[in-house]
């Protein structure tokens, strides 16, 4: 990845759009026979939806889901002509932004079809969740088996789309996968003529009885790693960079940082770089022996990582290599995402999404 314009912020979140069509190419061509839609939930997993919506648009993409109304609203925003689909469903207090921005609730228990038929909004025709062994959101087998025998109700609903959600597609193995597709299968036929979605990123990597019309892929779009072993080949398209404040050296035998909680063992170059947790770079990254990279070359942090700054130890780069102003990589291609979420004992999606808006969001186009 290249720089895009000067820095225009001491801490910064650089999104390659043009990695992220890449990646929704390379995920529509492995879903051959379905369209391929795009998760762009929680600001596009952190890289910002109001650009990341356009950049999948022009790749192809014409179905987008996020979790929330207001996400489609501001959503519409930049997408005119894209169907919207809001997963957490309908949402009454905001029943007029669904009529507004056209935004189609995926409804998934009965107490909510009852509310949207109720309010009568006028949003897009609606998604019908249905659980096929997840026990998340979405009506349970008799429900919906019920429903689509109600010729009261159905018509009056006219779902766009009957969808569920698989539970244990990132292990391939696992016996819930065919047991959810199986059942997803007979739901599926219980609904003549509306089309059919099941798959995230994980359910694209197991294959073809996953796939039905439509596929729904989030964190692979982000080069994230959706299946162990990394099945799905995607590129990076986040790189966490920050600039470094000033260089230090530091005795033997010193504290560093809060709590003094490292300790130099030898005469020391201590870079002080531009972020921190407040920034979503977690605090228990130092003590897991995170690394950052400068230039290409990988250095550890060193101490706490405090709300706003961190601390890294450039010794062995050698006197003069590390300068104050100097972009540090945190994530990137140097620093690949699932390193720092292994590190910090989560997923990829999580320190994507928990990449603050404190970070200046920079786009390569
Ligand atoms: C988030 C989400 C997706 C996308 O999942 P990824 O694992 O990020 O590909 C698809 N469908 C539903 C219902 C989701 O909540």
């Amino acid at each position: 990845m290249s720089t895009p314009t000067p820095p225009a912020a001491p801490a910064r979140l650089v999104v390659d759009l043009r990695a992220l069509a890449d990646n929704w190419r390379t995920l529509d061509s492995l879903s051959p026979g379905a369209e391929t839609g795009a998760a762009v939930k929680a600001d596009a997993y952190g890289t910002g939806a109001e650009a990341a919506g356009p950049a999948l648009a022009a790749a192809g993409c014409r179905t987008f889901f996020v979790a929330l109304p207001a996400e489609g609203a501001a959503l519409r925003g930049v997408l005119p002509d894209a169907d919207i689909y809001v997963l957490n469903g309908f949402h009454a207090p905001s029943a007029a932004l669904y009529a507004k921005h056209r935004l189609a609730p995926v409804l998934g228990d009965t107490g909510e079809i009852d509310a949207w038929l109720g309010a009568g909004t006028g949003s897009a025709p609606p998604a019908i969740h249905v659980d096929t062994g997840m026990n998340r959101l979405g009506l349970s087998l008799e429900d919906a088996r019920a429903l689509s025998q109600d010729h009261v109700r159905l018509p009056a609903i006219r779902p766009s789309l009957v969808m569920s959600h698989l539970a244990c597609a990132d292990r391939s193995g696992h016996p819930l996968n065919a047991l959810q597709i199986q059942r997803f299968a007979e739901v599926r036929a219980w609904f003549p003529g509306v089309r059919a979605s099941l798959s995230n990123s994980a359910g694209i990597a197991l294959g073809g009885p996953a796939r039905f019309d439509l596929v729904r892929p989030g964190i692979s779009l982000y080069g994230g790693t959706a299946v162990e072993g990394g099945a799905i080949p995607v590129r990076p398209v986040v790189r966490v960079e920050a600039d470094v404040l000033t260089v230090r050296s530091v005795p033997a035998g010193e504290g560093v940082g809060y709590g003094a909680a490292a300790t130099t063992g030898r005469p020391s170059l201590v870079a002080i770089v531009s972020a921190g947790y407040a920034d979503g770079i977690q605090r228990r990254l130092a003590a897991a022996g995170a690394m950052a990279a400068i230039g290409g070359r990988r250095v550890p942090y060193l101490g706490r990582v405090s709300m706003d700054l961190l601390a890294l130890d450039v010794t062995d780069l050698g006197p003069g290599a590390v300068r104050r102003g100097d972009a540090v990589e945190l994530v990137g291609p140097d620093v690949p995402l699932s390193e720092v979420a292994t590190l910090a004992g989560t997923i990829d999606y999580e320190i994507l999404t928990g990449l603050s808006n404190r970070m200046l969001r920079q786009y390569i186009r």
